[in-house]
């Protein structure tokens, strides 16, 4: 995933991945933590061009995933898939990086540094991948969730315990009311 910044010449450098999680360490991280399980390799297409005094890539990685549901607790299934840009600058010894942050106002746009004659783009896409990973998974924006009494998947059945208790026994109370 490295390319030798001399092979990007005038038009676009084209860079197509297709690599097992194994070879990125922030996703074996996430992987061991718990936070989702990769179903399968890492695949991304980066163009790389230059572009005034600076590199630009521009690309998209995408690799399917198994998220736990923070609701109804379901092992669903899904893709992280990112489209992302980032401008590459040769790292100098002096500290201008705050100038040169402030320049960019787009917000999609990640700003970076390299050093020596290539750039490695192998932690920038396991940072892209871990930044698309939901916080907190839903396996359908309407799950219903499960039930805190019973534990019942509400989304496949309700459960006996759905309604309030103490809705139940005013009701029962108003009933009584009205047949005397
Ligand atoms: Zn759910
Ligand atoms: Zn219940």
């Amino acid at each position: 995933m490295k390319i030798r910044i001399d092979h990007i010449k005038n038009k676009p450098y084209l860079l197509t991945v297709d690599k097992p999680v194994a070879n990125f360490p922030v996703l074996l991280q996430m992987q061991s933590d718990g936070e989702c399980v990769f179903r399968g390799n890492v695949t991304a297409e980066i163009a790389v061009e230059r572009e005034f005094d600076h590199l630009k890539a521009s690309g998209r990685v995408q690799v399917p995933v198994d998220l736990v549901c923070g609701r109804c607790l379901a092992t669903y299934q899904s893709v992280i898939d990112s489209s992302f840009r980032i401008i590459f600058r040769k790292e100098t010894a002096r500290q201008s990086e705050v100038e040169d942050e402030t320049e960019l106002c787009d917000d999609d746009l990640i700003a970076s540094t390299y050093s020596g004659d290539e750039i490695d783009l192998a932690h920038d896409i396991e940072e892209q991948i871990s930044m698309e990973v939901p916080f907190k998974p839903l396996c359908d924006e309407q799950c219903k969730g499960i039930c805190p009494v019973c534990g019942a998947d509400l989304n496949i059945s309700g459960c006996s315990c759905s309604k309030e208790p103490v809705n139940l026994k005013f009701s029962a109370l108003k009933d009584f009311k009205v047949s005397r």
